[in-house]
């Protein structure tokens, strides 16, 4: 029996930033903002959008790319933006290819809650590294002991090659 495989339905970013005042931000918004690329996990800033390593991934290869535009739909991406988005998710692709040694990528979007969006009010794009008959042990890298030691490493590896 096969079975359907859509890491980015429960693993993505699902946490939102706070300010002082305990108002929810959003974290796409504010972290481009701060000078903390390696603290926040951004490996590479374009012209109308960013890279960012997901904090809590199906694997630590699992990278977003997110527009700086606080929208949630596609309709209101410019082409510029758009164009660009497809750039990176390409440049992330081969960046995972040379890091990673990855064999395939899962790509994917989820528009609104209801299609398992962390953060539904802005949009953003996974890219998941695969490796051949990887289904069965990348449960072990979900350990969330595991996972940060090794996002960081992977973070330098990825940052090189951009
Ligand atoms: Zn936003």
């Amino acid at each position: 029996m096969k079975r359907l495989w859509s890491p980015w339905r429960s693993a993505y970013i699902d946490t939102f930033s706070e300010d002082a005042s305990g108002k929810a931000g959003c974290i796409f918004c504010d972290y481009p903002l701060l000078d903390q690329d390696e603290g926040k996990l951004i490996i590479f800033r374009g012209v109308h959008a960013f890279v960012i390593m997901n904090l809590f991934p199906y694997n630590s290869g699992h990278l977003m790319v997110v527009p700086y535009l606080h929208t949630r739909d596609l309709d209101e991406l410019t082409p510029e933006c758009s164009v660009e988005i497809i750039q990176l998710l390409a440049r992330s692709k081969n960046a995972l290819t040379k890091a990673l040694s990855a064999q395939g990528f899962n790509l994917g979007v989820n528009l609104g809650k209801a299609a398992g969006a962390g953060i539904d009010d802005h949009i953003h794009f996974h890219i998941v590294p695969r490796w051949n008959g990887d289904t069965n042990f990348m449960p072990v890298f979900a350990d969330i002991k595991v996972v940060p030691e090794e996002i960081r490493k992977t973070y330098q590896k990825l940052k090189q090659i951009f």
